[in-house]
Formats: C-alpha cells, structure tokens, sequence
C-alpha cells in the first residue's frame, strides 16, 4: 500500500471564507501516483472546516447567513470562551461545518457525486492555516 502525505496553506484577508480546494486536492493526488485507495482532507485548526457541497456563490452566503445565526460572532462577550481569545463562534461554526472528508479514488480520479466539490471554511482568519491530505491505496 503507498501511502501519501501534503499540507496546503492558507492566509485569508477577511475572518471569514469559503475556498474550493478541489484543484490542490486533484493535484495532490495527481502527485501521489494513487489510482485505487481513499483521501482524508482535513483542517488542522479548531475554527476551520473542510466540507464537501455545491460551488454556487449564493449556495456560499446562504451559509454565510445561516452560520451567524446559530453562532453570531458579534457580541464577543456573549461567549465564556471569549476571555482571551475572540473567536467562540469560529469554534461553534467550525463544529458545525465539520472537520474533514473523506472521498474514495477510483481510476486515479476522486469519485465525486454530482456537483460534489471539497471547500475549505475558514471562521478565523487573517493568519496562516493550513489543511491535511492523506491518500491511501495502490
Ligand atoms: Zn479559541
């Protein structure tokens, strides 16, 4: 079984995005010469999500909306976590949004589903993250 590891890297200028990964992903695997075998992409912070869905801009505010609903970042003294750090609802939108995904490689490509695509959530950014991808296989 070969077995490959990558870190990509992220700086972001607003606190939050949503960044279709998919390309570095399929160039990452591309790289790992894997034709048969599965691949985690996950963030390595707790405020940061790697989630799979649609790459519709208005699909992207919805989340948007939806996120600051459940877990509005403003007031920062809302949250008990917020004594040295503001970002309680980073960690709240990131639990939400999930931590990483898993997609099998078929024939050396990754085996989506319909208008499947890998995107990175960022909730605190302004500094540098970065994500893992971990293929496995033949
Ligand atoms: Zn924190």
């Amino acid at each position: 079984m070969k077995s490959y590891r990558k870190e990509l890297f992220f700086h972001t200028k607003t606190r939050r995005a949503y960044i279709n990964i998919t390309p570095q992903v399929e160039e990452a695997l591309v790289e790992s010469g894997i034709r048969e075998g599965l691949c985690l992409v996950n963030a390595m912070h707790i405020t940061a999500s790697v989630f799979i869905n649609d790459d519709e801009s208005g699909l992207h505010r919805d989340f948007e909306r939806w996120l600051e609903k459940l877990a509005p970042e403003k007031p920062y003294d809302q949250y008990d976590h917020n004594t040295f750090e503001d970002n309680a609802d980073a960690h709240l939108k990131r639990s939400v949004m999930g931590r990483e995904v898993v997609v099998a490689v078929t024939e050396g490509k990754l085996d989506f589903g319909t208008w499947e695509q890998i995107f990175y959530g960022e909730f605190d950014g302004k500094r540098e993250k970065r994500v893992l991808v971990k293929i496995i296989g033949e």
